[in-house]
């Protein structure tokens, strides 16, 4: 898989010089910090730049592109799809240290913000002003804005707000050449030339390294409420999800639960649950005080034909707090439990989600492989966990089929192969089943101009077949 890419004398000298030793690491001890994410998957980088400034950014891909060193960006590490991992060696250049908040502006409501500032960081300082920045990735207290505009994240607040995509106003990012350039602004219109700023979201740092962000801002809503819905089967809570979200008032959450997730939730957790309950909804609600509490009700009224087995009275603050913990200890949990997980986090239209459950089931059923699945289905994006035994050479024979079953049953719904977390390596071979040739082909041309040499994260996103990698 890695050609290997081991940094010349000459090249680590100057990129040394650059740095100064403590910034532009070699050493094995130090390399295997930056060899992971969240896949498990460990690769070894040949060298680890910690770039403080935009200029040092310029300066480590000028002369990467010089002596031919791939490099890899890198946030915090928590991707899922190895975006961040050194796959053809060279060099991880690591934003950690561009962490600062440069400005608030509350009379516009944007901030600027370097790459590697930690999303729950911002978030604590926008606070004081009553302000946030809408994307909320589970993973908010450790990943970075730039790796969140990277692979256009977003939390179970997508289904109000919107994902990264709509929440930047501007770029400032470096090509591999070392230049720099800088797309948006600070104003909430503006339509002159391309959508720079969107392109570059979502990217995977294929394209550019991005240095500071432009984000646009919105009000803390004055009170959140939540409450759990159970329902005797996943058909009837994917079906009560469309309902829901034909309400006045656009819920800040719809996040979904099977019946695999909820005995998870029963074991490792204190939130009570139905006996007979086999599906979950938690539905939150965000906005101004007054009338919100009887919005919840108005809403919960509204789902009555799906026949949920019981709600819960809307609770808000610390009591809220802990059921959302338990949503996201799922993850982790998973992990930990099982011998091994595949979790795939596929997206169909909200009206298709019965239909989805229903596929995977099947799907389930018919391989013997359990599948937990859970997410936010107020996006229609749900995760997709399939639990397997490595030891078990049988059913390690039958997850490529399983999983080319679940990714053709999404497409023939008119889904996406990812909601969240994007291509990396872990789903580039699946990119064609999705995007059509010409569409396919004109991805590769624009990375081409941006990057010629294929230097910037090579490995990711297409089939290493297809494109031409350094
Ligand atoms: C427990 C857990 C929960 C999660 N929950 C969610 C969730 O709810 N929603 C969601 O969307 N994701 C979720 N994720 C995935 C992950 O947290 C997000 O993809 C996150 O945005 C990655 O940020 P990072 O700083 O860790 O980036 P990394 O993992 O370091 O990098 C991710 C990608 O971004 C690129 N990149 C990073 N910084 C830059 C930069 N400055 N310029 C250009 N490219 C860059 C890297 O090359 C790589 O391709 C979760 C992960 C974990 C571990």
């Amino acid at each position: 898989m890695r050609p290997g890419a081991a940094i010349p004398d000459s090249a680590r000298q100057d990129l040394e010089r650059l740095l100064g030793v403590d910034r532009f690491l070699t050493a094995g001890v130090d390399r295997e910090a930056y060899a992971w994410d969240n896949t498990g998957h460990r690769v070894l980088p040949d060298a680890v730049a910690l770039v403080t400034t935009e200029d040092e950014v310029c300066g480590v891909l000028r002369l990467c592109q010089a002596y031919r060193i791939p490099v890899t960006p890198r946030g915090a590490g928590t991707g899922n799809v190895g975006g961040c991992l050194a796959v053809f060696g060279g060099v991880v250049l690591s934003t950690q240290q561009m962490n600062r908040i440069l400005e608030v502006s509350v009379a516009d409501r944007y901030a600027v913000v370097e790459a590697g500032v930690v999303n729950g960081d911002l978030q604590k300082r926008l606070g004081d002003e009553d302000l946030f920045w809408p994307p909320d990735p589970s993973s908010a207290r450790s990943c970075t804005v730039g790796g969140n505009i990277a692979m256009c994240s977003a939390g179970p607040g997508a289904v109000r707000w919107g994902v990264a995509r709509d929440w930047v106003l501007g770029l400032e990012a470096v090509l591999m050449n070392g230049e720099k350039i800088r797309t948006g602004g600070r104003t909430t219109k503006g339509v002159v030339g391309f959508d720079m700023t969107r392109l570059l979201i979502g990217s995977e740092g294929t394209l550019a390294v991005v240095t500071r962000a432009i984000l646009k801002l919105a009000s803390k809503p004055e009170k959140r409420y939540l409450s759990r819905i159970s329902f005797a089967s996943v058909e009837l809570a994917a079906s009560a999800v469309s309902r829901l979200l034909s309400a006045r008032q656009i819920p800040s959450a719809i996040e979904f639960l099977d019946g695999s997730a909820l005995d998870l939730l029963r074991r490792e957790t204190s939130v009570p649950i139905a006996v007979e309950a086999r599906a979950m909804l938690l539905l939150e609600v965000a906005g101004a005080a007054l009338g919100l509490k009887e919005q919840v009700e108005v809403m919960l009224e509204s789902i009555k034909n799906f026949q949920p087995l019981e709600w819960t009275q809307p609770v808000e603050g610390a009591e809220a707090a802990r059921v959302w913990e338990a949503r996201s200890a799922l993850s982790p949990i998973l992990k930990r439990l099982a011998p091994k997980r595949i979790n795939e986090d596929v997206v169909v239209p909200v009206s298709r989600l019965p239909l989805l459950m229903d596929g995977l089931e099947k799907i389930s059923r018919a391989s013997g492989i359990p599948i937990v699945s859970f997410g936010h289905a107020g996006n229609g994006n749900i995760h997709v966990n399939l639990l397997v035994d490595p030891q078990n050479a049988t059913i390690m024979a039958l997850v490529g089929g399983v999983l080319d079953r679940v990714f053709r049953l999404v497409l023939d719904l008119d889904g996406s192969l990812s909601g969240e977390h994007g291509v990396g390596t872990q789903k580039r071979d699946y990119i064609a089943w999705e995007l059509d040739k010409n569409c396919l082909n004109l991805q590769k041309e624009i990375k081409r101009i941006f990057d010629p040499m294929g230097l910037l994260n090579p490995g990711k996103i297409w089939p290493l077949t297809e494109v031409q990698q350094g």
